[in-house]
């Protein structure tokens, strides 16, 4: 019997396509799973819908209403393991066959091999020290062994530079825009007509398309990323302005989650870069480690770590989020590196990796929100978000729900942070400087309250003995932490 691949969202590129019948459903119940932003529901749709009409006779394409409707009962299916525990039980559940899953750096054996052979804790940076060494991606060859190139591991000294004094943006090209075309028409109109019906709620803007959603499109944001950005992708790594809101970021998760680019076209293109003199090592290393360390680390994780591991709440974390996160709303936030953060995700599905971890993550940690709803939330409201990409990333590491599994200790920070890195307090009604009274800057005097309020969790972290220290100090501690009570509610 021949059998039918059936793709799933997150294997729409080449890598997963060996020739021979495809099967893609589009479900409607998937854009109800929670809250959702409408550029995500636009790119995913737009996406598959676009690989059916690419595949033509090869697609058994189906819209429906449950995948379920199409799936049950069949025999001639096989799947390249998916990527998400909902998934693989369904295609376990009809007898799929099942090969290993694909679209990462490395495989999922390899990693438990590597993963159970370790005492103690697996570490981040060991992982990628064994990628690299194993793959031989960005390593010279000196004679007595592989070392690597550039002659160290990590460039983190030349990188996360602050943003340029008094710039309001990095002066870069406007980066390369897809063209929407009459499925991206089709879409939307149809995303109007549900909406209109009340049979989805998606929140935030459906402005033209600004992500891949085919193999072709994808090579075009490559090609842009290496062309008008990877030099600067280093140094501004972590730096943050407001009038710049993809900074030197590569705008390549969408297209990698979605199975549009393999990780390797995209490592191997930035390593070329850099044997041919055109980039330098810094911003190679730095891509090379945020794909083959990070991006595999965090899929592995995901299945190492279980499927209840998004129950974990070490700081007994239970506050509700709160509804301007629910919608989108920055109007209504008063703190200006939020309200710029979350007004940027309205607009576009997007954030870079310190306004997710250093401004929503903090503002969410300090103020004891919901790891498992902030999960979901992230998951809805970024065009990138997925189920395996999140628990190491919201859960772990800007949570520390799991009480140190993936971090070492919680990524909390006050305004002097943010104020180094980005431009937002300039524009701010708030001093970063000041903990107390009406100018009190609620990201400063918010965490010398949030570590007062987890005090007891984390007095055995070796490694926030400092920060305790220093509140222990605070001899306007009790007036700071009451102010935040009052503010938060907490
Ligand atoms: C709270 C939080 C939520 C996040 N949510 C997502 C998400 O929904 N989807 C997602 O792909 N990434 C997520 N990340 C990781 C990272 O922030 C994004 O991958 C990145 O900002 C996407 O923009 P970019 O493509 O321009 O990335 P770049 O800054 O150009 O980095 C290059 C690539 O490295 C990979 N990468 C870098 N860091 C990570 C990481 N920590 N985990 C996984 N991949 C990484 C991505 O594929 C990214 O495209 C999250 C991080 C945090 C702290
Ligand atoms: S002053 Fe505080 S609240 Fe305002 S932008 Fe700076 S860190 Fe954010």
């Amino acid at each position: 019997m021949e059998r039918i691949r059936w793709i799933f969202v997150g294997q729409l590129g080449e890598t997963f396509d060996d020739g021979g019948r495809m099967l893609l459903v589009e479900a409607r119940s998937d854009l109800r799973r929670g809250p959702m932003h409408r550029a995500k529901a636009h790119l995913i749709l737009s996406a598959i819908r676009h690989r059916a009409a690419e595949l033509g006779d090869r697609a058994e394409f189906h819209q429906v209403e449950n995948i379920d409707d199409i799936v049950a009962g069949r025999n001639d299916l096989e799947v390249i393991d998916p990527p998400s525990y909902a998934e693989r039980t369904l295609a376990r559940s009809i007898g799929a066959a099942v090969l290993p899953s694909r679209g990462f750096v490395t495989g999922e054996a390899e990693f438990t091999e590597w993963a159970d052979a370790r005492k103690g804790r697996p570490i981040m940076e060991d992982f990628y020290r064994w990628v690299r060494a194993r793959t031989g991606i960005l390593m010279d060859s000196d004679g007595s062994g592989n070392t690597p190139a550039g002659g160290q591991w990590n460039f983190d000294h030349e990188n996360r530079q602050p943003p340029p004094k008094k710039a309001v943006s990095l002066g870069l090209p406007e980066p390369w825009w897809p063209e929407e075309d009459d499925i991206d028409r089709e879409v939307r109109a149809d995303l109007d007509r549900w909406q209109a019906a009340g049979e989805i709620q998606l929140v935030g803007e459906d402005g033209p398309r600004r992500f891949a959603a085919t193999v072709g499109e994808a090579q075009r944001a490559l090609d842009d990323f290496i062309e008008s950005r990877l030099g600067d992708f280093g140094p501004f790594e972590d730096a943050t302005l407001t009038g710049d809101w993809t900074m030197a970021h590569s705008l390549l998760s969408a297209p990698l989650n979605l199975g549009l680019l393999d990780p390797r076209q995209v490592i191997d293109r930035v390593e070329a870069e850099y044997r041919a003199g055109r980039a330098p090592i810094g911003s190679v290393e730095g891509i090379v480690r945020q794909l083959g360390g990070w991006r595999d680390w965090v899929w592995h994780l995901y299945w190492r770590l279980g499927e209840d591991y998004t129950d974990r709440n070490a700081l007994g974390a239970t506050e509700p989020i709160p509804r301007e996160l629910l919608e989108l709303d920055a109007s209504a936030i008063e703190a200006n590196c939020l309200s710029q953060t979350i007004g940027g995700v309205r607009e576009h599905g997007w954030a870079h990796h310190i306004q997710r971890l250093m401004i929503i993550g903090n503002w969410a940690l300090q103020r004891g929100y919901d790891p498992k709803q902030m999960n979901a939330w992230f998951i809805g409201m970024f065009v990138d978000g997925t189920e395996w990409v999140m628990p190491a990333n919201v859960v772990g590491m800007s949570l520390f729900a799991d009480g140190g599994i993936v971090g070492t200790k919680p990524y909390a920070a006050g305004g002097a942070y943010v104020n180094k890195m980005t431009d937002y307090c300039g524009g701010c009604r708030f001093n970063p400087k000041v903990r107390l009274g009406p100018d009190a800057c609620p990201v400063t005097a918010g965490y010398w309250a949030f570590l007062d309020r987890v005090e007891p969790a984390i007095r055995g972290n070796f490694r926030m003995a400092q920060p305790l220290a220093g509140l222990r100090r605070l001899s306007d501690r009790e007036q700071v932490v009451d102010q935040e009570r009052r503010r938060t509610g907490l």
